[in-house]
């Protein structure tokens, strides 16, 4: 079964970008697909308009309800995502959800944004990436279509490998190390050498901890960790015990 995104932008030409890397081979293998449609196309006005002044004033354009409508409406219904900062953030947690959606419409927004009706009457979904503004939706929209694409069975090499990915579990991932042993006199934690798989699994679950408390203790205040986990990590953190302590459940 072939995941399809429309995508409704001004700028269908930024889309080359997913021809790279795992995307790219997930379209050639046809298991993705992606579809841009050009708003500007659709617009009725004989200048190819696509934006007007908001009303009650305010700074910039706002993209207008005919082309976006028709445009939207010149294709199949499917869930529908507009990027935008108003939205909910993406979380790997959506990503998963709407990997299992097999037509998703995403709506890219430009200058000061788009008419409220349009979000109203075709619009699901609004999602942000993160809590700053950008000049236009399409590089969100790119954003959530890697995230997305990448959980769809076949798209990665090895399908289990996003399950140890940082945010999976709501920790980050543990640092990794790949050949030689020893870089510059800059050596490969002894431990990852050892083959001692228990020790391993501890030692990363540890730092995984660590990371997760230095950079994200919102994480960990969500997730809590259980007495077992606690156990391990001061094996490696011990000095860290009064830090940790508050989040175990
Ligand atoms: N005036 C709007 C911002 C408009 S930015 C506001 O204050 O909410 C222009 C377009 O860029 C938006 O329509 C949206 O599609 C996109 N965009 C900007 N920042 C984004 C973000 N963090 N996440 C998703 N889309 C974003």
């Amino acid at each position: 079964m072939m995941n399809t995104f429309n995508i409704f932008t001004l700028f269908p030409d930024m889309f080359k970008v997913l021809d790279y890397g795992i995307l790219g081979i997930a379209k050639d293998k046809g298991i993705i697909k992606i579809n841009t449609v050009n708003i500007r196309d659709f617009s009725a006005n004989k200048h190819k308009k696509v934006d007007d002044y908001p009303y009650g004033g305010g700074f910039g354009m706002l993209m207008t309800c005919q082309p976006v409508f028709d445009a939207v409406n010149s294709v199949p219904k499917a869930h529908t995502v507009y990027m935008s900062p108003k939205g909910k953030v993406l979380t790997q947690k959506r990503a998963m959800e709407l990997s299992k959606i097999n037509n998703i419409n995403i709506l890219c927004g430009h200058y000061e944004g788009i008419d409220r009706r349009i979000v109203d009457s075709l619009v699901d979904e609004e999602l942000s990436c993160g809590d700053y503004i950008l000049s236009g939706g399409e590089i969100p929209a790119m954003i959530l279509i890697d995230c997305v694409s990448r959980l769809i069975d076949g798209v990665l090499p090895q399908p289990e490998s996003y399950l140890e990915e940082s945010h999976t579990d709501n920790l980050l991932e543990s640092h990794q190390y790949t050949r030689p042993e020893v870089y510059n006199g800059m050596a490969v934690p002894s431990i990852l050498l050892s083959g001692h798989h228990k020790n391993i699994e501890e030692f990363r679950l540890a730092q995984s901890i660590y990371i997760t408390l230095l950079n994200r203790p919102d994480m960990l205040r969500r997730r809590k960790i259980t007495k077992t986990e606690l156990k391990v990590f001061l094996i490696y953190y011990p000095q860290l015990k009064d830090d940790i302590i508050v989040y175990v459940e």
